[in-house]
């Protein structure tokens, strides 16, 4: 397919979105994180295997896509959101999938969507719960809009490798419901799956006026 994906954050979200956005043959594919694999992250991190550890995570993950699809390109980039070229790493994509961990770069990277009019496709996961939420610059909800502030949580929380896997494969599905042509799932809507009960709930979002991320930002600012 004649497309373009920048995959933000080569974790557990990332390795399966990455998985079977190749798989379906997505042409391009942008793999960008700056960390290295830790044997902590074996369980829910579907890439990567014992032999790994210490080895960079975009570059092996580029490694196994290209061995399941030689066919397309995928392009390693081992870069911090944090720094300067953070409002580059998306050029040229026609969506970005945001599978980072934290709140700070998923606020930076859903700016970055919307000063680029790129869609933005979110999930984050905690313990059994995951989230995935549609941005489509201007015309929808962004991030902030749905959660204009981090929930309170410091320390990161433990992941159940399978919601992970669920939320990945989630967004892997809704990014080809977008190159498709076909109406996104989670467009002014998050949804939320819950583990322990095997169930998916479904919040609407309004787009915020006031919204410190597409808005005027006199309220969150
Ligand atoms: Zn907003």
């Amino acid at each position: 397919m004649d497309a373009s994906v920048c995959i933000v954050g080569a974790g557990g979200l990332g390795c399966p979105a990455a998985l079977y956005l190749a798989a379906a043959g997505i042409g391009y594919i942008r793999i960008v994180d700056c960390d290295i694999v830790s044997r902590s992250n074996l369980n829910r991190q579907v890439l990567y295997g014992d032999g790994d550890i210490g080895r960079s995570k975009a570059g092996v993950a580029a490694e196994r896509i290209g061995i399941l699809n030689p066919d397309i390109t995928v392009e390693p980039l081992e870069v911090s959101l944090s720094g300067d070229s953070a409002f580059t790493v998306a050029d040229g994509v026609d969506i970005i999938v945001d599978a980072l961990d934290n709140y700070a770069a998923r606020y930076l990277l859903n700016e970055i969507a919307l000063a680029k009019d790129i869609p933005l496709v979110h999930a984050a996961v905690t313990g059994y719960f995951g989230q995935m939420l549609t941005v489509l610059p201007g015309r929808s909800a962004c991030l902030r809009c749905a959660i204009p502030h981090p929930p309170e949580s410091t320390a990161p929380p433990p992941v159940i490798g399978v919601t992970a896997g669920i939320m990945g494969c989630m967004q892997a599905g809704e990014t080809l419901r977008i190159l498709l042509g076909d109406e996104p799932a989670a467009r002014d809507a998050l949804m939320v799956w819950d583990g322990k009960t095997a169930s998916w709930e479904k919040i609407c979002i309004s787009r915020d006026p006031e919204c410190a991320g597409c808005g005027s930002g006199t309220k969150n600012g």
